[in-house]
């Protein structure tokens, strides 16, 4: 656990009770401070009495006398769609309003950090789409490297639970665009943007104050560097905003769409191949088609990100080619789950809209397509531009149906449950097919999360014959 410094003898309010508002509470009492616990939901204030704490009611007339901050946790909106109440009137009074991201940039760097060889860094990956790839490869890679690394964030562990630093250790974190909204302190050494695509555009009251919030983590700490994706508007905007000329190596620019050669450094991917460029010389390439946990182009993006970020903190292309090849995938992201009888099966389940079932569409040829679940406002349509390695849809649950209507135009079956979709879609592979799952559809329908059904998926395939 990291004890948050700077609040010893105040009391701080911590509004949101869940992992990582725990986690906060218990880094605030660590360093001396007193935490006010509260949530709106009473379900979350049980669980909380029972961990052991003491809840303390935000909504009481002198609820805030002498209270120094407060941190809220991610899910709660601060300003848009409306700010949640006890946040309103937190700055109303003025009392400053942080989160556990803000207080970990306070609170990591300790005197112990004198005695070290090698300063700890920390690497902030953000973005629409792909943020916890890469921060997952980066993690990966440094530790196939031997170098000592926590991973934390927007991704399994809350910041504040993190073991203090190691002598040249490297924290790679995932940041959402809600915690670099709300941060007070964000100072990463090596900052990194994958890509933007509309996403939560109710709570930043539209697409600006999206890529407002995100951009916070190269304008806020002034990284050391900043790794750019540019295959959109948004990512060339930033790259240029940030380099004083072309040729400034402080900002690595990526693409997985086209060629950047003419910068101070830049890494893109082109068919199938990574290539590193410094000072308009060529200095590495990798051959990215075999690595079967990165399938596709938009891994091939994520890929390139990570890269940039271990090529900043001084790992050889050999080394990172290397991990590449060792990275088994995050569970539910374009995860290759099995092979039988020649006929690859992928779990994507976390593709829960349009625009990351496209992406899987793109990566892999002949796919009997698992599709549907929730379907989400504006449908599926615009998923026509990306049927053509598609032979055959399997579609399940609500909206199943609604996707036949909407992409009627290749063969399909109404499978309604994952069960029949799975023995179906098995029974009908050939060799070289690749069963798809990637619903474009959240999965309340019928699971209570996507992991819940990627695991379904998961055990229904590994109980195929073969
Ligand atoms: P995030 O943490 O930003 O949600 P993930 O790595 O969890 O990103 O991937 C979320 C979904 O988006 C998955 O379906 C995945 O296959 C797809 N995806 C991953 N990387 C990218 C990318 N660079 N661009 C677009 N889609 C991506």
């Amino acid at each position: 656990m990291i004890s948050v410094q700077g609040y010893e003898g105040h009391k701080v309010a911590v509004l949101g009770l869940g992992r990582s508002g725990l986690a906060t509470a218990a880094a605030l009492q660590a360093g001396g401070a007193t935490p006010l616990l509260w949530d709106d939901s009473p379900e979350s204030r049980a669980r909380a009495e029972a961990a052991g704490w003491t809840c303390h009611d935000l909504n009481r007339a002198d609820a805030w006398e002498g209270v120094s901050a407060l941190i809220v946790s991610p899910g709660i909106p601060h300003l848009y769609p409306a700010p949640n109440k006890l946040i309103a009137r937190a700055m109303a009074e003025g009392v400053p309003v942080d989160n556990d991201i803000g207080l970990f940039f306070r609170s990591w760097a300790t005197r112990d950090w004198d005695n070290f060889d090698i300063a700890p860094r920390t690497v902030c990956v953000t973005g629409s789409n792909g943020k916890s790839t890469t921060t997952a490869l980066i993690h990966h890679i440094l530790a196939q490297a031997g170098r000592p690394t926590q991973m934390a964030g927007n991704i399994g562990r809350g910041v504040l639970d993190i073991d203090p630093a190691e002598d040249g250790e490297v924290v790679v974190l995932e940041l959402s665009s809600y915690q670099t909204d709300l941060a007070r302190a964000l100072t990463p050494d090596i900052a990194v943007f994958t890509n933007l695509s509309p996403d939560h555009l109710d709570r930043h009251g539209g697409m600006g104050g999206y890529f407002a919030a995100k951009r916070r983590l190269f304008a806020e700490g002034g990284p050391d560097r900043a790794i750019i994706g540019v295959d959109e508007p948004e990512g060339v905007f930033l790259a240029n905003q940030i380099a004083v000329a072309r040729e400034d190596d402080r900002v690595i620019r990526v693409s997985a769409a086209r060629r950047l050669g003419d910068f101070g450094w830049s890494v893109f991917a082109r068919k199938g191949f990574l290539s590193e460029w410094r000072k308009g010389r060529q200095v590495a390439s990798i051959d990215l088609r075999e690595v079967r946990g990165l399938p596709g182009a938009h891994n091939h993006q994520n890929a390139c990100a990570a890269y940039a970020a271990c090529r900043s903190l001084g790992l050889a292309p050999r080394q990172i080619e290397e991990a590449f090849h060792s990275f088994g995938g995050l569970p539910h992201r374009s995860q290759t789950i099995a092979e039988k009888a020649g006929v690859r099966f992928v779990n994507d389940s976390k593709a829960t809209n349009v625009d990351s079932a496209a992406k899987a569409l793109q990566a892999f040829q002949n796919i009997r397509w698992i599709a549907g679940g929730l379907g989400k406002e504006g449908g599926v349509a615009s998923l026509r531009a990306f049927l053509g390695s598609v032979k055959k849809a399997y579609f399940i649950g609500h909206s199943g149906r609604d996707f036949a209507l909407e992409l009627g135009e290749i063969p399909h079956e109404i499978c309604e449950t994952m069960e029949r979709a799975v023995a179906r879609a098995a029974e009908e592979a050939e060799g070289g097919d690749t069963v798809l799952l990637a619903p474009a559809a959240a999965s309340f329908d019928q699971y209570p999360n996507f992991e819940k059904r990627g695991e379904h998926f998961t055990q229904l395939v590994q109980a195929l014959p073969g």
